[in-house]
């Protein structure tokens, strides 16, 4: 048997992760969830050491092993402070750091990821399954991160990623490297399984603003950021114009968030399109984006493009 002397946090977080359980660590324990007994805010505590842990909801205590067992995953050899299991050779990669996957030529691929279980910010879990969401685990920051591969024209273009905690100590969003992000749109393949003969669409700044509006049955597609719609010294147009020709998008309406940036994106992807579809932008109220915009105003949104464009389908 092969032993290694694993910080324990590390190990917990990643065998929780396993589980689809998202483990939330401060200075002594982790919070998670109960798995024990059913609740919608984390009373369960475990020391980091693995050494106890004890539930505020049911009260039962016990050690990470009791955890473990139940949960099938791996138990820590709690006196010798190493892993009794040697961890499968998928976490074997993690645990040593090497994060990323070069199989694809160029593209950093977060290595393990597993199918997301249950719902993130308001999306719901049969949603995200079907737009490929993973959860992954990210050593170098304890995070958890929510990753979808960008598959355009059914190949896998790069990947992104998104904080599940707010307030995590890392970018709220991540485009992984070997993702050209002043060339990718997202997400392109399910907006084209998904809405058929479609000649209008609407772009907005983040993943999470697209992935909002297609789950209320608008057609959208992210930019991946107001400073990836082309590179800066570019005088030439978008390089992700040619997405949207293949697509056979007639219409484009620019709804960028309602912020400096948001606005001088709307005008700048304004000018750029305008020579190759019709054009409009919507503003939203100041201080709102896509994302947390109340369904009245994307409603208003849904009202202008009947006006202008005759709606979003053929
Ligand atoms: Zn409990």
């Amino acid at each position: 048997m092969r032993t290694q002397a694993i910080d324990r946090t590390l190990f917990i977080m990643q065998e929780l992760g396993k589980a689809g359980i998202i483990g939330r660590p401060d200075e002594e324990n982790i919070a998670i969830l109960c798995p024990f007994h059913s609740e919608t805010a984390p009373s369960l505590y475990i020391h980091k050491s693995g050494t106890a842990y004890h539930c505020f909801g049911c009260k039962k205590s016990g050690n990470w092993n009791d955890i473990a067992e139940f949960l099938k995953l791996t138990k820590i050899d709690l006196k010798n402070k190493t892993i009794i299991d040697e961890p499968d050779s998928e976490y074997m990669t993690v645990t040593t750091c090497q994060l990323v996957d070069r199989s694809i030529k160029n593209i950093v691929k977060p290595v393990p990821a597993r199918a997301w279980k249950g719902n993130w910010r308001g999306l719901s879990q049969n949603f995200l399954l079907d737009i490929n969401s993973f959860l992954w685990f990210e050593p170098s920051t304890l995070g958890y991160r929510i990753v979808w591969p960008i598959n355009t024209f059914k190949k896998t273009r790069g990947w992104l990623g998104a904080s599940v905690i707010k307030g995590d100590i890392s970018p709220k969003y991540r485009n992984f490297k070997g993702l050209s992000s002043t060339k990718e749109l997202f997400p392109v393949d399910y907006v084209c399984n998904h809405f058929k003969n479609l000649k209008t669409i609407v772009l907005v700044e983040g993943p999470f603003d697209a992935m909002r509006l297609i789950s209320n049955g608008i057609p959208a597609l992210c930019i991946l950021g107001t400073a990836n719609w082309k590179s800066e010294k570019s005088y030439k147009p978008s390089k992700k114009i040619p997405i949207l020709l293949a697509m056979g998008i007639e219409n484009i309406l620019c709804y960028m968030d309602g912020d400096d940036a948001g606005r001088e994106a709307n005008e700048l992807i304004f000018m750029d399109t305008s020579k190759f579809f019709n054009v409009a932008f919507f503003p939203l109220p100041e201080g709102k984006d896509p994302g947390d915009a109340d369904i009245e105003i994307i409603q208003d949104m849904v009202y202008f493009v009947d006006v202008k464009f005759g709606g979003f389908f053929r």
